[in-house]
């Protein structure tokens, strides 16, 4: 039986690795579009834009890794088409290639800016090592960088140029920082950290337009600012990468849809990772499509689970972080701004909040500078059980006392 997978990525990677770990004899061919070996992305807009060591956060896993395990990785192979009812895929060379169960795990591809003068080639975004690589040689001349969208990726990317000693600038659009997935006390937390270090920020700030400058710069005309620069990145979210499923006639909707264990519309077809949309048993069963390095590292081994006929592992609480200027950021389950936040202070740079229904259940927490706490919030979120706020709010009681 032979799995094709489309997408080289971190979610091709993950099932690629976990069909061989519970199959010996499974054949396994990954075909990637780029010209690297499957890397992660978080590292892009930190290590790699710092020219720090990335360690194995980049490429996991050593060239030799994909040979000794049998899985058949072609790089700089495009998948052009999707031919269902032949079981089988069309490269953009023209070659065909069989399967019998098919996983896209394509990913998604940074939005791009709709904008009077977007088109600007100092206008850039950051997906692939490629984009990393061009932006680190532009930040190196010291531009003032211009950030659009006050999300991860656009203050990740905010932090490592100031770190390399650029004006910086950020516009969001939102009232607040990181809106998507932090409560607004760590958004005003998140945005005395930029200004504390110079980041010029502006919040209700839509970009309207980008114009060419007098002095050979850009201005940028958002809402109630204009901000010279002479560089711009777009943080402004991703869109899932569904051509291919769409032509092949796969049901789609702001992602491939998917069971809990990513099975198509179409039998024997697969979606993994954040192309994936998919009922998400934290959500009670909401389709969701996340773009999310812990989703890209287990959803996909539910994905090669379904495929070989076993069961869903069991479910994770929702996790991810970001890295900005030294402070480290971890975010669990669903911390909606809907929510009491319950804030357990530990000094200006260390917190960790947890948000509770109206029964006094942990649904979500985020962490400042206290990875610590991962493990017992996880637990608390996971667990359900009923929580006093006022004991909880005590930094000084530790949190497995509450477990
Ligand atoms: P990413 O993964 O790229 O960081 P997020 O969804 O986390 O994506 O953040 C994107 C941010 O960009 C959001 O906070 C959104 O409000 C903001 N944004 C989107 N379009 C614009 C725009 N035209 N001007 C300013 N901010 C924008």
């Amino acid at each position: 039986m032979r799995t094709v997978i489309i997408g080289a990525g971190q979610a091709g990677r993950r099932c690629a690795e976990a069909l061989r770990e519970l199959d010996a004899e499974a054949g396994i061919l990954l075909l990637g579009e780029e010209a690297h070996p499957p890397y992660d992305r978080p590292p892009l807009s930190k290590a790699v834009l710092l020219g720090t060591d990335p360690g194995k956060g980049l490429f996991v896993r050593a060239a030799e890794f994909y040979a000794e395990r049998r899985i058949d990785l072609r790089l700089g192979t495009r998948v052009a088409a999707i031919h269902p009812a032949a079981r089988a895929v069309e490269t953009a060379a023209g070659e065909r290639i069989g399967w019998d169960h098919l996983v896209l795990a394509t990913g998604a591809r940074a939005r791009r800016l709709r904008i009077p003068g977007a088109e600007d080639p100092r206008v850039l975004t950051l997906r692939t090592l490629e984009d990393a690589e061009a932006l680190k040689a532009r930040l190196a001349a010291r531009p003032r960088l211009a950030v659009v969208g006050g999300g991860l990726i656009g203050l990740e990317v905010a932090a490592s140029a100031r770190q390399l000693g650029c004006a910086v600038s950020v516009l969001e659009a939102a009232d607040r920082l990181m809106a998507r997935c932090v409560p607004p006390a760590i958004s005003a937390r998140c945005a005395a950290l930029h200004r504390g270090h110079g980041v010029d920020l502006h919040l209700s700030c839509a970009l309207r337009a980008i114009e060419p400058a007098p002095d050979g710069g850009l201005l940028l005309i958002g809402d109630g600012a204009r901000i010279a620069a002479d560089l711009v990145v777009a943080g402004i979210g991703g869109v899932p990468e569904t051509a291919l499923a769409e032509a092949a006639g796969i049901a789609v909707q702001d992602g491939i849809l998917t069971d809990a264990q990513g099975r198509t519309s179409i039998p024997g077809i697969f979606a993994a990772g954040e192309v994936a949309r998919f009922p998400h048993p934290f959500w009670g069963g909401r389709p969701m499509r996340l773009e999310a390095w812990q989703v890209a590292q287990t959803q996909p081994a539910a994905v090669a689970r379904a495929i070989l006929g076993m069961d869903a592992p069991p479910d994770e609480v929702p996790w991810h972080w970001t890295d900005q200027f030294g402070w480290n950021l971890q975010v669990l389950g669903d911390p909606d701004p809907s929510l009491t936040l319950v804030q357990r202070a530990e000094g200006e740079h260390r917190l960790t909040a947890i948000a509770l229904d109206t029964a006094g259940r942990a649904r979500g927490a985020v962490l400042i500078n206290n990875g610590r706490d991962a493990t017992p919030c996880r637990r608390l979120i996971a667990g359900g059980k009923v929580l006093d706020a006022a004991a909880l709010a005590d930094a000084g009681t530790p949190l497995r006392s509450f477990l």
